[in-house]
């Protein structure tokens, strides 16, 4: 049997300045905390790297704009960066790192709206070790499929109510989504609206490239759906959009429909852990070249992987 993956985890209490220490193998939650019984919460998933936190200040900020959306009032960014430095630098300690190649941890920001009738949130950091299944997706790539999510591409203005730009604990629909997916044999989805706009991943921000403009001169453009059409503003898009423009891309925003993915010359979906992930093919239809995607890829990664 092999031995589950060591998680330290670290709530934030007021009495305990870099986080209370309490043990992931055990029971640790009530079972009437709203974020069990409603999946009433918000997370953030980031990727640490070597020991340190990539984009940490755009998943704190990011955060921020969740609760904000929930309501919910979360500790200040200073108590989640010491406890989140506090369990990246317990769980090196605890576990030191075999091999450099391979040193990545999984920090994970939970916060519920906490126990019934209680006052405050529950509000956690947890950092585990990367699975190898985010490296595996970046160097061979994915089959994805077009799904429809139902919404049209104007619902977040609209409903505010249904959080679609907030990384919220309801995260059923999008894990039910994969696992449709899984079942016809493709590894991820992307959303459509029903207005035929394209969304995003259940998990990740949908890119696309360009390498000739319409009348053939060569151009580098990174294209992304508009972040208003009621998709999670991905930390991850936003940082190699700002790469990519200091290294000389031109960049655009969607609308987005589904026949520029399969004109694409590539197409990615990019997110903190697995970085970017070329998609190979949509709905069985092959996307740009090998050749062209792998160079794009290479490029692109490198700029991705420059930033902290
Ligand atoms: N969109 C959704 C719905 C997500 O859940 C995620 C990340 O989990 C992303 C986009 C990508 O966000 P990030 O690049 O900040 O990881």
């Amino acid at each position: 049997m092999t031995s589950p993956a060591p998680v330290v985890l670290l709530f934030l209490d007021p009495d305990f300045p870099d986080g209370r220490v309490a043990d992931a193998s055990k029971p640790q939650l009530l079972v009437t905390d709203l974020g069990v019984t409603r999946g009433d919460g918000i997370f953030e998933t980031m990727l640490a790297v070597g020991g340190s936190v990539r984009k940490m200040q755009a998943h704190l900020d990011r955060l921020a704009g969740s609760a904000g959306a929930l309501d919910l009032a979360i500790p200040e960014q200073d108590v989640w960066r010491r406890a989140i430095t506090a369990a990246v630098s317990r769980h090196r300690t605890e576990n030191p790192p075999a091999d450099p190649a391979a040193d990545e941890l999984v920090v994970k920001l939970v916060v519920t709206r906490g126990v019934e009738g209680a006052p405050a949130p529950t509000a956690w950091v947890q950092a585990s070790p990367a699975g190898a299944s985010g490296r595996r997706q970046r160097e061979t790539g994915i089959d994805v499929i077009f799904l429809d999510r139902g919404y049209d591409s104007d619902v977040a203005e609209r409903a505010p109510w249904l959080l679609l730009g907030a990384k919220t604990l309801s995260y059923a629909v999008n894990m039910a989504a994969l696992r449709y997916a899984h079942k016809q044999g493709a590894d991820d989805v992307i959303f459509l609206s029903s207005d035929g706009r394209v969304l995003e991943g259940p998990t990740s921000t949908v890119l696309l490239a360009h390498v000739k403009s319409d009348d053939g001169t060569p151009v580098k453009r990174l294209i992304t759906p508009q972040l208003d059409s009621g998709i999670l503003p991905g930390t991850s898009q936003g940082a190699l959009f700002a790469a990519a423009r200091a290294a000389g891309w031109e960049l655009g925003y969607g609308p987005l429909e589904p026949q520029d993915l399969l004109d694409a010359d590539a197409v990615w979906l990019i997110s903190s852990v697995r970085l970017l992930a070329p998609v190979n093919t949509i709905d069985g239809k092959q996307i740009g070249t090998p050749a062209v995607q792998k160079e794009l890829t290479a490029e692109l990664s490198g700029l991705f992987a420059g930033i902290h």
